[in-house]
């Protein structure tokens, strides 16, 4: 394809795209093909001789949007958000363009200078104290992993690095049954191993229970466990409970316990002073990161991936093979070092382009007005005898089910999975589900990039009908 083709084809592509943003809610938001559908569509074989680029434009309609689930319709209420933007899908044509791999310093500078200061721009949007330092991660689960990984090497002196976790002490990691399962696999990648994974009870927010973590860790140093990491989370995934950091760091700093905080979700609500009270104990953290690829309108994949001390960090993941050595190591941020992978996207040039073209008041009215969305529809759920919210709203997830009078408890559970199958079925609104206590729990999240107050009274309209339906 030469540059002129190029251009053409792009121009008829962005058409494409600005067509499919505006009309995105014509399409059912949950795809609602059968397994197997899409790969029996596909040739067996690839081509033999080149195909024009309209053919392939004309399978993308046919073959693949009817298995897309779209998670920029605006009646996207499931999980997290996975949130783009159109500032954000610009960027990602630039970088994708540049096509560079930004591994080390000298292999694009710009990518990481400008990974340094936008790392700094989060870090005060979001109220970390400035002694924090910051890399750009795929994913929370990656940034979980090497948080883990440090924490571990810290607490052996780097022995396991060298040695391999054969002969010491067995590690403990604590977090609690709500933790996200991004913390589990770590622990068994790590080495650290499942059943060195210690779950502390919850409070009835469903948060840690410091007390209880203060006696598991005693008894466990009784023991002859080596206590080395407390994951705390603010806003768990499934109801957005905030961790005591204050009460949790305290007993860490007393312990030598590494404090890794998951803020995957909730780490955009930050940037609100009024959400500020979820950082109290901020002194005491030594890792933490968040998802701007989540709720903060940045394509996936964007996690920012904070520590306190960055030598422990590069410390563990530092390798320095002949054809990598530079003139300027040590003057530079290489973040090949900072984490796993060696080779690494520009993805700053997205958070630039999101935090540019918003700006900081531009973000906070979109993030106030979603968290504005969840407290009117918890308050029309309550409104209703026959529905329950069953956790605190904290940001913008809103727990409830379907509990009509004269039903047995032990039937409301296969009525509300019914009801969310039958919701999710007919492509109007996706919403999906969490087990609290045993209970079956709807879980409606008003978290979409151009989700309205109007989408969300229309889905509330389509739950209530649906259920009394039954
Ligand atoms: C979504 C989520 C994760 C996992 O995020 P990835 O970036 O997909 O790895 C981890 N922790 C919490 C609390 C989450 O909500």
């Amino acid at each position: 394809m030469s540059p002129e083709e190029f251009r053409k084809h792009a121009h008829q592509l962005v058409d494409w795209m600005a067509g499919y943003m505006k009309n995105i809610e014509k399409y059912p938001v949950k795809s609602q093909v059968q397994p197997g559908e899409i790969f029996s569509k596909i040739p067996d074989n690839p081509p033999l001789n080149p195909e024009p680029f309209d053919s392939l434009m004309a399978d993308l309609e046919e073959i693949i949007l009817p298995g897309i689930t779209h998670w920029q319709s605006p009646n996207f209420f499931a999980y997290f958000p996975a949130n783009s933007s159109p500032p954000s899908i610009l960027a990602e044509m630039i970088i994708s363009t540049l096509g560079a791999q930004c591994m080390i310093w000298e292999t694009s500078p710009a990518a990481a200078e400008l990974e340094e200061k936008m790392m700094i721009w989060l870090r005060d949007l979001i109220g970390l104290p400035s002694y924090f330092e910051g890399v750009i991660q795929d994913t929370a689960s990656t940034a979980t992993l090497a948080a883990i990984l440090t924490a571990r090497e810290k607490a052996t002196g780097f022995r396991i690095n060298d040695e391999g976790i054969e002969g010491d002490r067995p590690l403990r990691v604590y977090c609690t049954g709500q933790t996200h399962s991004s913390v589990e696999k770590a622990v068994k990648i790590s080495g650290i191993g499942r059943k060195n994974m210690v779950k502390i009870p919850v409070r009835s927010d469903f948060s840690m229970d410091p007390e209880k973590l203060r006696e598991v860790v005693i008894e466990d140093v009784k023991k002859g466990f080596l206590p080395c990491c407390v994951v705390a989370t603010i806003c768990t995934t499934g109801t957005t409970a905030v961790d005591p950091l204050k009460a949790i760091g305290e007993i860490c700093a007393k312990n030598g316990i590494w404090l890794h905080v998951d803020a995957a979700m909730g780490g955009t609500a930050l940037i609100l002073p009024e959400f500020q009270w979820m950082l109290e104990g901020r002194e005491f953290i030594d890792s933490f990161v968040f998802n701007p690829h989540k709720w903060m309108f940045t394509n996936f994949d964007c996690s920012a991936f904070y520590v306190r001390d960055p030598e422990t960090l590069i410390k563990t993941f530092e390798i320095l093979p002949e054809y990598l050595k530079t003139r300027t190591r040590g003057k530079v941020n290489d973040y090949r070092d900072w984490g796993i992978p060696l080779g690494r996207r520009f993805r700053a040039l997205k958070l630039w382009s999101v935090i540019r073209i918003y700006g900081i008041e531009g973000l906070r009215e979109k993030i106030r007005n979603h968290i504005r969305m969840a407290k009117s529809l918890a308050e029309m759920i309550s409104s209703e005898p026959d529905f329950e919210i069953l956790a605190p709203l904290v940001i913008n997830v809103v727990c409830f089910r379907y509990k009509p009078k004269g039903i047995p408890e032990d039937q409301l559970n296969g009525i509300n999975e019914a009801l969310n199958h039958r919701l999710n079925d007919s492509g109007k609104i996706y919403l999906t589900h969490t087990s609290i206590n045993g209970i079956y729990t709807l879980r409606m999240v008003t978290g979409q990039t151009n989700v309205t107050m109007e989408h969300v009274g229309t889905a509330w309209e389509l739950i209530k009908k649906a259920a009394r339906n039954f």
